[in-house]
């Protein structure tokens, strides 16, 4: 498979992220809410490199299938253990391709109230967007393949590569 970004790649990038995301959020103290699976590697580096207090939460969706795929509506496999009144949310997610699963996810999470949302994507593929959708912090802008690795599956496997590579490329 051809590698797209090394594993030396990405952790450069993630450090630079959370400095800039700390210094974006200085005097507060951000909810980072990973969205699972995909999101677990870079969730957990991410909010190492924030050099702030900090809190973390997890929320699993699922896509409900064909029939409602172009809505983007998905089903909370696993919802968030805490409540998000008042909080400085920022929503970490891998990769936001038509956008239509992050405008769902933004559109629930909005309704309970936090202070302020902000969005942070390991990886962007623009040219593929259907909804537009903010994402306040992008990793890497890529074009239309499908890759693998550093949590993104393709059938539940290759999510422990440690570059992120091209599927079948
Ligand atoms: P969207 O609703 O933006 O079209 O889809 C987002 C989700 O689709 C991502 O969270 C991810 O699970 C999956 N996805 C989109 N593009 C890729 C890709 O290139 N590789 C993998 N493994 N998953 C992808």
């Amino acid at each position: 498979m051809k590698m797209l970004l090394s594993r030396d790649v990405i952790a450069a990038r993630v450090q630079e992220m959370g400095r800039q995301i700390a210094a974006d959020y200085q005097g507060r103290e951000p909810h980072l809410v990973g969205v699972l699976k995909g999101a677990c590697p870079f969730v957990t580096d991410l909010a190492r490199s924030i050099e702030l207090p900090l809190t973390m939460d997890f929320i699993a969706l699922s896509s409900y299938g064909a029939a409602t795929k172009s809505s983007g509506e998905v089903k909370l496999v696993k919802d968030l253990d805490q409540g998000l009144e008042g909080r400085d949310l920022l929503v970490v997610e891998d990769i936001v391709d038509t956008g239509l699963t992050l405008n769902y996810l933004l559109n629930v999470l909005r309704a309970r109230g936090p202070r302020t949302l902000k969005v942070a994507a390991l990886l962007s593929k623009p040219s593929r967007r259907l909804v537009q959708v903010g994402v306040d912090y992008i990793g890497f802008t890529i074009e239309d393949l499908f890759v693998v690795g550093y949590g993104l599956d393709y059938n539940e496997k290759y999510r422990n590569l440690a570059d992120i590579v091209v599927y079948g490329g």
